[in-house]
C-alpha cells in the first residue's frame, strides 16, 4: 500500500486515485468515463499464445493501465470492487446461458474467495450474481509462485505459466457439463488464459470462455 493511500484513509479523504479530484467513488465518473471500451461481443481469435474464445471489457492504455496499476502493483484494493463493477455492466449481455460458472485466476496459495484484493475473485463473486450462476474460487489452484507476466517477455510467459495450473479435487463435479468462464484482469499475450483454459478442459465443461476487464493492443499477433 502506498504512502498516499494511507493518508487518504487516516484523513478520510474522498479523492479519485487518478486524478484527485474529489470523488465519492475511488475513480471518478470522468476518469471512468475516459477507459475506452473494446468492440462488444465474443472473440474467437488465435491469441499470441493460441486459440481461445472470449471477451474483454476496455482496451489496456490509459488512465485504466494507470489503475489496475496501481490496484495490482501497489495493493490499492477499494479499486476491484469498482472495476468488477464496470467489468460485470459491460459484460451483461453476453450469452453465457444457463448458469455459468466463473472461475477466478488464483494467486499461489491463497484460496480465500472473500479477499478483497484480488481482482478476479472479487469480479468472480459480482458476475456470478449478475449471472445467477457460481463463483468457481478454488476450483482451479496454482502450483508455484510465478513472476508478473507483465514483466516478462513473450517467450518468457509461456514458459512462465506452463504446468502451473491445476483442478481442485471436487472441481470435475463442479465443471463438467457447464458453461465456465475465466476470469482475469489484463489479457496480453493469451497466455494466461490459455493455460488456464487447457486444464479447466480437463473437466470437460460444455464450453469454457474468458472474461478479462482490459486486453493489451499486443493480444493479437502471429509468431512469438
Ligand atoms: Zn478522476
Amino acid at each position: 500500500m502506498s504512502v498516499l493511500s494511507v493518508l487518504r484513509q487516516i484523513l478520510a479523504d474522498k479523492a479519485c486515485f487518478l486524478c484527485a479530484e474529489e470523488s465519492d467513488l475511488p475513480i471518478c465518473p470522468g476518469c471512468a468515463s475516459s477507459f475506452r471500451p473494446c468492440d462488444p461481443g465474443w472473440s474467437d481469435c488465435h491469441l499470441a499464445a493460441g486459440p481461445a474464445s472470449g471477451f474483454s471489457a476496455y482496451w489496456y492504455e490509459g488512465t485504466l493501465r494507470q489503475a489496475i496499476l496501481q490496484m495490482k502493483v501497489q495493493g490499492e484494493y477499494q479499486l476491484a470492487g469498482q472495476l468488477s463493477g464496470m467489468l460485470a455492466s459491460l459484460a451483461k449481455t453476453l450469452p453465457l446461458g444457463d448458469r455459468p460458472v466463473f472461475v477466478p485466476v488464483p494467486r499461489f496459495g491463497i484460496r480465500d474467495e472473500r479477499d478483497p484484493r484480488h481482482f478476479p475473485h472479487v469480479a468472480c463473486r459480482i458476475l456470478s450474481v449478475g449471472f445467477d450462476g457460481d463463483s468457481g474460487s478454488g476450483l482451479l489452484l496454482k502450483t508455484r509462485r510465478t513472476p508478473l507476466q507483465t514483466q516478462l517477455s513473450d517467450t518468457e510467459r509461456l514458459k512462465n505459466v506452463d504446468g502451473v495450473f491445476e483442478l481442485s479435487s471436487n472441481a470435475g463435479d463442479q465443471l463438467r457439463g457447464r458453461t465456465v468462464v475465466i476470469v482475469d484482469d489484463v489479457l496480453t499475450t493469451g497466455a494466461t488464459v490459455c493455460a488456464a483454459t487447457n486444464v479447466i478442459l480437463q473437466a470437460r465443461p460444455h464450453q469454457c470462455l474468458y472474461l478479462t476487464l482490459a486486453r493489451s493492443r499486443a493480444t493479437i499477433r502471429s509468431g512469438l
